[in-house]
């Protein structure tokens, strides 16, 4: 599998400084550990990270239609599973289809659903005042929740990768955890890679908002979150024995999947290099090259 591994050097995602919520403790076995790609057993759902899995920036992943078609062929269930709050699902599920991956939106789920599935579960009639784009704002009235730009009402201060990220928005922010109001982030990712070199994320306005607050946030959603996988076992609709997580990054795709309970495979077609790999004390189930590996098993 060392033709797919990329040399450069990406250091692992989710070591931002607010901290992700460590897990508990997953120690595999050495049988559970595989480093074949000939011995990957059927799954009755597939839950597939999208960026350096199916795709990477504009362009498929060799085999990566082929390999979608011929799991839905046979009777698995599939679902798509990003942490970029930047688009609806809507949008996710348009482009994969362009691709060749023909996705209905209620098949991609994003760190939108974790975050509309916490607040409804925490903080139901919560006013929310948003450090985001306007799709997360949209999607979260179109959730039924109240978001305010008034500091003083906020119960909430919700916060996303948001390119728009400015003084006037952390001093508001600012304002209203001085007045009461929790910190909810949406995903851990300090950093998203691009082809001209990458862009701050979330973890990054967390930062700012939490340096001048002294306060946490009380909850990161998306992958690793516990709410990120009931978000997707929920879409699957399979027991998470009967899942498994396929992702090319260890501390969000491949934890989250075995904190969940499913199996989880990493791909090394995305951020994660032999030597990380190497160095985590995260094991994934099985490591394949590609999602190709998937549909070469017996
Ligand atoms: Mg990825």
């Amino acid at each position: 599998m060392a033709g797919a591994l990329s040399s450069a050097s990406v250091p692992a995602v989710g070591m931002s400084p607010s901290g992700v919520p460590p897990y508990s403790g997953y120690a595999p076995t050495q049988q559970q550990q595989q480093s074949h790609e000939n011995g990957v057993p059927p799954y009755s759902g597939y839950a597939f990270d999208l960026d350096g899995t199916i795709y990477l920036g504009e362009e498929l992943i060799d085999g990566a239609g082929g390999v979608i078609e011929t799991l839905r062929s046979n009777g698995a269930r599939v679902v798509f599973v990003t942490n970029k709050p930047l688009e609806t699902s809507a949008e996710y599920a348009t482009k994969l289809s362009k691709l060749g991956i023909p996705t209905v939106p209620a098949d991609v789920i994003s760190a939108i659903d974790a975050l509309v599935l916490y607040l409804t579960e925490h903080h139901p009639r919560g006013r929310i005042l948003a450090v985001s784009e306007p799709v997360l704002v949209a999607e979260l009235r179109r959730a039924g929740f109240e978001v305010t730009e008034d500091p003083t009402v906020t119960d909430v201060v919700v916060v996303s990768f948001d390119r728009t990220f400015d003084y006037g928005k952390l001093t508001r922010a600012y304002r209203a955890v001085g007045a009461g109001a929790v910190i909810v982030a949406t995903n851990p990712d300090p950093y998203c890679p691009t082809p001209d070199g990458g862009l701050p994320d979330c973890a990054a306005m967390l930062a700012a908002i939490e340096a001048c607050t002294g306060t946490q946030a009380e909850a990161i959603v998306g992958k690793p979150s516990i709410y990120m996988a009931r978000a997707f076992l929920d879409r699957l609709g399979v027991p998470a024995s009967k899942a498994v997580m396929v992702g090319d990054r260890l501390l969000t795709d491949v934890a989250m999947g075995l904190e969940a309970g499913m199996a989880s495979i990493l791909v090394m077609s995305g951020a994660t290099t032999a030597q990380v790999l190497a160095d985590s004390n995260v094991s994934p189930t099985y490591v394949l090259a590609s999602v190709r590996g998937l549909i070469h098993s017996p």
